[in-house]
């Protein structure tokens, strides 16, 4: 069990809902934006004022670079309300240590501690510099 108390994480919940929110006005300006053409390659046969979930269901499919991009932040969104739930939320998913408050405030969906994360992009640009040569 972690730090953090019913009102934390009532209080980051409502930061999550209000990008939410947000990034789906986003989504769904882009989706307005793309002319008809790739608007029907990206919905299919769905509506493009359907719900959230059913959108972000819809769009996951999508080449649209810009919006896989807002998509990728809601489904952070999503998987953190998941360990919310699951009462997992605030815990590094490498190390187990609780995920400092301060951290979360800035980063709701952080899934690491900030020492795990360091180590986790130290090894990610370490494997990109590779690749890249
Ligand atoms: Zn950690």
């Amino acid at each position: 069990m972690n730090g953090l108390d019913q009102q934390k994480i009532d209080h980051l919940s409502g930061l999550m809902d209000a990008r939410w929110a947000r990034e789906f006005s986003e989504i769904r300006a882009l989706v307005a934006d793309l002319g008809e053409e790739r608007q029907r390659v990206a919905l299919g046969e769905r509506a493009a004022d359907s719900s959230d979930e059913a959108l972000l269901d819809t769009l996951s499919a999508t080449d649209e670079a810009l919006i896989r991009q807002n998509l990728q932040d809601v489904r952070d969104i999503a998987a953190a309300r998941q360990r919310i739930a699951a009462g997992t939320y605030g815990e590094c998913i490498d190390c187990g240590d609780e995920i400092a408050y301060e951290r979360l405030l800035a980063y709701p969906t952080a899934k690491r501690c900030i020492g795990c994360q360091r180590e986790h992009e130290r090894v990610k640009t370490a494997r990109e510099g590779r690749s890249i040569g």
